[in-house]
C-alpha cells in the first residue's frame, strides 16, 4: 500500500468503531519501515504494551494474556498459554501497540457531496413527439393516446410538462436579452426538435 493510500485507510480506521489503537500483529503486515514513517510524521504514538493480545502462535485468533519474565541470561522473555501450541515464547513485539494521532483526520477522503437530480430543463422524446402531434399535426390529445398506445391522462401531462418548460426557456432568453440590451426580440421562436 502506498503511503497516502495507508494514511487515509488509518484515518478511516481512527474514525470508525474498530477504535484507534493499532495491534502489532497488524502492524507486522506493513512495508519495511512504514511504522517508523508514520511516528515521524506524528500520525502514531507508542503505548504501553497490551496485557491481552490475540495469540500470535496459532491460526484462530484466540485472546490471550502473555506471560513475561526474565531468563537466567538476563534477557526478557514472553510466552502464551494457548489451547493449540502450548506454551510456546512469543515475540516481545507483539505485546507492543500504537495509538492513531488526530493529527491523521486531515488524510481523511474528501466525501463528494450528492448532487440533487434536477429535472431536465429540456424537453423528453415524448414530450417533444406530443407537442409536435397536438400544435403541428393538429391531433386531439384522444388522438395522440391511441397513436402512442398510453392513456388520455398520460398525453395531457406530457403537454402540460412540455409547455412548462417551452414557457420557462423563453422567460430565460427573454431575460438574457434584456440583460445584454439586444435590440430586436426573439421571443416566440423557440422550435422543437425531435
Ligand atoms: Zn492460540
Amino acid at each position: 500500500m502506498e503511503l497516502n493510500e495507508h494514511l487515509a485507510a488509518l484515518a478511516i480506521r481512527e474514525k470508525s468503531d474498530t477504535g484507534n489503537i493499532l495491534p502489532a500483529y497488524e502492524v507486522k503486515r506493513w512495508p519495511a519501515g512504514r511504522l517508523e514513517e508514520l511516528i515521524e510524521l506524528g500520525n502514531l504514538i507508542q503505548i504501553e504494551d497490551a496485557t491481552s493480545i490475540k495469540c500470535p502462535a496459532c491460526s484462530r485468533g484466540c485472546s490471550v494474556e502473555p506471560v513475561r519474565g526474565i531468563n537466567n541470561d538476563g534477557t526478557e522473555y514472553c510466552e502464551v498459554l494457548c489451547e493449540l501450541e502450548g506454551s510456546p515464547d512469543i515475540d516481545l513485539f507483539y505485546l507492543k501497540q500504537w495509538l492513531i494521532t488526530e493529527k491523521i483526520r486531515t488524510y481523511l477522503p474528501k466525501v463528494k457531496k450528492r448532487r440533487k437530480r434536477k429535472a431536465s430543463p429540456d424537453l423528453s422524446q415524448r414530450e417533444t413527439e406530443v407537442y409536435r402531434m397536438v400544435y403541428v399535426e393538429n391531433k386531439t390529445p384522444k388522438e395522440v393516446a391511441i397513436t402512442l398506445k398510453c392513456s388520455d391522462q398520460n398525453i395531457y401531462k406530457h403537454l402540460r410538462n412540455a409547455e412548462k418548460k417551452l414557457a420557462a426557456k423563453n422567460s430565460r432568453s427573454v431575460s438574457t436579452e434584456r440583460s445584454q440590451d439586444l435590440p430586436h426580440d426573439k421571443r416566440g421562436q423557440e422550435t422543437i426538435e425531435g
